[in-house]
């Protein structure tokens, strides 16, 4: 992982919030900044999307639904995380854009039985949008809710849903092992030049 790569992986409301820039090594990125940064989260997510958003071409107003949502998403969650009320604008924008794409459950009959396919209709960037907002409002309301985290690198915003309480970092890769490295530096800075270092700063697992 080069820290370049958006954070994947997490449930999916976590991360579209974790495409947000943050300037953990490096200045901050934005993933969903233009439509080739949305082809390519969308492609990251594709087991976890609409088969219908695969493989299509991605336009500036593609992205742009998909950024709208992204920022009712993370006013709602950031205040729903400290316990708060979300900002009334944040919950209707999450609202309006599941309203513009509906889920539908399509019935077809196919050969000898009716199978039902679950569609939206419109542009990519609403029917992804609405995909999403459905995500973010089912975060919203779990009680897992409480248990999301920030990645304890100083800057480092990326959220992550630990399956393990003891879990400090958005990823090894990505903050532990720098963290690691800077706390062994902090540790031997008044070693001098001759000093021991048997130990190494090593990698986190
Ligand atoms: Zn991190």
């Amino acid at each position: 992982m080069n820290g370049l790569e958006p954070l994947t992986g997490e449930p999916l409301a976590l991360d579209l919030l974790n495409t947000l820039p943050y300037a953990a090594q490096g200045p901050p990125v934005d993933h969903l900044a233009d439509a080739a940064g949305l082809r390519a989260w969308l492609d990251l997510e594709a087991e976890r999307l609409p088969a219908d958003t695969a493989a299509r071409e991605v336009s500036p107003d593609d992205a742009a639904a998909v950024r709208a949502v992204r920022t009712h998403a993370a006013l709602a969650v950031a205040a729903a995380r400290r316990g708060e009320r979300p900002p009334a604008s944040a919950l209707r924008g999450l609202n309006e854009a599941q309203l513009a794409a509906p889920a539908v459950r399509y019935a077809q009959w196919q050969g000898d039985a009716v199978v039902a396919t679950v569609r939206r209709t419109g542009p990519l960037g609403v029917r992804v949008a609405a995909a999403l907002a459905e995500e973010v409002v089912g975060l919203l309301v779990d009680p897992e809710l409480g248990k999301v985290r920030e990645c304890e690198a100083d800057d480092c915003t990326l959220l992550f849903l630990p399956a393990h309480p003891r879990r400090r970092w958005c990823s090894a890769a990505r903050c532990g092992n720098r963290a690691r490295v800077a706390r062994y530096y902090r540790r031997h800075k008044d070693d001098g030049p001759q000093g021991h270092r048997p130990d190494g700063p090593g990698q986190d697992a």
